[in-house]
């Protein structure tokens, strides 16, 4: 199928729009339609698309473009996950794109901080780029001064080109781990391998469901269509969570759980399990590795009793939770991300994973315990696998913990770190510490940062890039949580000067090579369309059914035989069993079986638990400084339950104080009985006009796993401990 098409339309025609790009109007296009003459020709073609954002849907989308200008985007209904609809954050990308604050053009700024930005071309960038890393070279013998920091603004697998960049012009330091979800990637492959979730669509095969610590109504919003047709098919739906979330109002049953201490709710309703006779010996029998070790566990240390004291879940719900999801098959769990953001989190997913184990819902349709996927990954990564230059110095990259960066580039010797090149993160909004980071940018000797918006991040650097949105440059995406996978056309020219990152780098290693040949083996030209074909190979082709890449320009492609995550019992894990006891784990420094682990407690002079979790308006930073979102979500606020509210004598919309002994941020109260008395809630992300940013008192925590899946434990994100003032 061609998707592009030309039409002549008459009638209302959206003139006004390409004067507005040159004025930058903030009105130009919903704003600029305007009636013109009935025989006025308007070009209209459709592009296929991919939302590339850190995002569980990964959405195939499409992209209405007329005379050249995007008008809309929808979601592509040849994708049955998408099925034509997108979110509010999809609906809004051409206020992305069109932005009057997007970066235009090359910048440099007159002193980190200063706001005293002056527009230079991409020759003069490249140049002091270039030379800045030649002369690293030359004082320090390599390029390990030289540190990247790169994660989730974009994961089209063109934009791994910066790994490339860097990998080209020798080894360096480089920022590794993942602030999002690594203490559950090692839970799940200490249990089963590795990561591979069912096909989320399999959903609708469910009986029971329980969608614990995951808010899809908000987050995953595509998966609210399989959960209500489970629903419709007669399945029980539970909500596990700290905060009554828009999924959990949508649930059978709603358990509002203490913070952390997920592993204690399972490990109890394994307990009932066990005693009432309810699991799966079969299975267990022909899967499983170590369960009677487990089994012994929960006899010696685990109690009903004791789990409902630390869950705040009552005796007689944690039975019937357990007696329900034991005798309704298939029962599925949907693990969320939040529950493994603590100093227990992979030991709570852990013992979640254990629930589906020890009942048989692993490897049955409709079951399973699901975390994520990466199984549509496999690429070539062409543009980011690069040769160092001959003579490079050193045998490998030098990791330096993404979760603990400050810190880290602070310390760094032998040789220290100089320079900063920063793509597709925000670190200054996002990541723990704030004011370390801030002091860590500033004790840099360079910093680059390619980025659209002006962010807190791209303030304290030295040079920032334009980088093309995914409507302006071909890519191709696959998402960590369904199967499908997208090709992204060119909908339209790269506005003003923007480049892509395989663009980036090809003009870098010609500078780089004009000023000194060979210090960069980056390619130097090529098409976008066959950087996009060099990443497929024969498997990965075969594994979407395709015969060639450019199949996809016909439409989005599933992976085949993958509804059912260990349909064949095929466990990666080193016994090839399920594995309830894990010698991996063991090496690891964790227990060999999914154990509580004390959940963090909280000190007496910040009594109370600060949430961060994701907002519905924004994935991380992105998003919120549009203005849409503005209008939509203009004012960050902290949520306080009535009880510790009354307390403090605050009423709604008063202004609070959140503080800890590194920092504190200011909001406005919203009375909400969503959440916890002893807890608050502020939303993470970043408001454009807002001096709003959590993470001033989230300290950089590691959680209990993460290290052998992604090479740095994750953060405890939400074991973040606080006091309040009222202004
Ligand atoms: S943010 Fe998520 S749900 Fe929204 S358009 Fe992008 S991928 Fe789709």
């Amino acid at each position: 199928m061609n998707l592009k098409r030309r039409t002549f339309i008459k009638g209302a025609v959206a003139t006004g729009v390409l004067a507005g790009v040159g004025a930058g109007s903030t009105n130009f296009f919903f704003n600029g339609l305007k009636e013109t003459s009935a025989s006025q020709a308007v070009d209209t073609q459709i592009f296929q698309n991919a939302c590339p954002r850190n995002c569980f849907d990964t959405c195939s989308m499409l992209t209405t473009v007329e005379d050249g200008v995007i008008k809309y985007v929808e979601g592509n209904p040849q994708n049955t996950y998408t099925n034509g609809n997108i979110c509010v954050k999809g609906n809004v990308y051409p206020r992305t794109v069109y932005s009057p604050d997007r970066i235009k053009y090359p910048m440099k700024q007159n002193g980190r901080g200063s706001g005293d930005w002056e527009r230079i071309s991409w020759d003069e960038a490249y140049t002091e780029i270039a030379n800045k890393i030649l002369a690293i070279k030359e004082e320090y013998g390599s390029t390990f001064p030289i540190c990247l920091n790169k994660y989730s603004g974009n994961f089209d697998i063109l934009r791994y080109g910066i790994e490339g960049t860097m990998a080209s012009l020798g080894y360096h330091s480089i920022a590794t781990g993942t602030p999002c979800w690594p203490a559950g990637i090692d839970a799940q492959t200490f249990d089963f391998g590795t990561i591979v979730n069912s096909d989320p669509e399999q959903i609708v095969h469910a009986k029971h469901l329980i969608l614990w610590g995951v808010n899809p109504a908000w987050n995953a919003v595509h998966s609210m269509n399989f959960i209500e047709e489970a629903k419709s098919n007669g399945a029980k739906v539970v909500a596990i969570d700290p905060i009554l979330t828009n999924t959990a109002g949508k649930a059978h049953e709603y358990v509002q759980i203490k913070t952390s201490t997920d592993g204690a709710l399972a490990l109890g309703m394994a307990k009932h399990i066990l005693d009432e006779g309810l699991y799966d010996l079969a299975w267990l029998q022909k899967n499983a590795k170590g369960y009677l070790e487990f089994f012994s566990y929960l006899e010696n240390n685990i109690t009903v009793e004791w789990a409902s004291e630390k869950t705040g879940v009552a005796v007689d719900v944690i039975e019937k939770l357990a007696r329900e999801y034991a005798t309704t098959k298939p029962a599925n769990i949907w693990i969320g991300y939040g529950m493994q953001r603590h100093t227990n989190g992979g030991q709570n997913v852990r013992a979640i994973d254990a629930l589906a184990a020890i009942t048989g819902n692993v490897g049955i349709k409709g079951g399973g315990a699901n975390y994520a996927q990466l199984d549509s990954w496999g690429f070539n990564y062409h543009a980011m696998v690069m040769e160092p230059p001959e003579g490079t110095v050193g045998e490998a990259n030098r990791p330096i913990n993404m979760n603990n960066f400050a810190a880290e580039i602070l310390s760094a010797d032998d040789p220290p770190i100089k320079m900063l090149w920063i793509a597709g993160r925000n670190p200054v909004s996002q990541d723990p510490e704030t004011t370390l980071i801030k002091k860590a940018f500033h004790e840099m000797d360079f910093v680059v940062t390619a980025d659209l918006f002006m962010t807190e991040t791209v303030k304290l650097s030295d040079i920032v890039l334009p980088v093309t949105t995914p409507f302006e440059t071909p890519g191709v995406n696959v998402s960590y949580w369904h199967y499908w996978m997208t090709y992204n056309e060119r909908a339209i020219e790269p506005l003003y000067e923007s480049k892509s990152d395989v663009e980036i780098a090809m003009g870098l290693s010609e500078k780089m090579n004009e000023l000194s040949p060979g210090s960069c083996t980056y390619p130097t030209s090529g098409d976008m369309e066959d950087w996009v074909g060099k990443e497929f190979n024969e498997t990965l082709l075969e594994s979407f059914g395709l015969n060639d890449w450019t199949d996809l320009k016909d439409g989005p492609a599933k992976m085949k035989n993958k509804e059912v995550a260990w349909e064949n019992g095929d466990f990666r894990t080193p016994s090839g069993k399920y594995e309830f006891f894990s010698e991996e784990a063991e090496n690891f420094g964790h227990h060999p079986l999914p154990v509580y682990v004390e959940e963090m407690q909280a000190p007496s002079n910040y009594p109370y638990r600060l949430l961060t979790p994701h907002s519905k308006f924004n994935i991380n930073s992105q998003f919120q400084n549009l203005d849409w979102m503005e209008d939509l979500h203009n004012e960050p606020m902290v949520e306080i339950h009535p009880d510790l509210a009354n307390e403090f004598g605050i009423q709604a919309g008063d202004l609070i104080k959140v503080h800890n002994e590194i920092g504190y941020v200011k909001a406005p109260a919203k009375i909400t009985r969503t959440i916890r008395p002893n807890e608050l809630v502020m939303y993470q992300g970043w408001f454009k006009n807002h001096d709003y940013n959590v993470n001033y008192t989230v300290k950089a925590i590691p959680a209990d796993m993460g290290a052998k899946a992604t090479g740095m434990p994750g953060i405890s994100f939400h074991d973040n401990f606080v006091n309040i003032t009222k202004l």
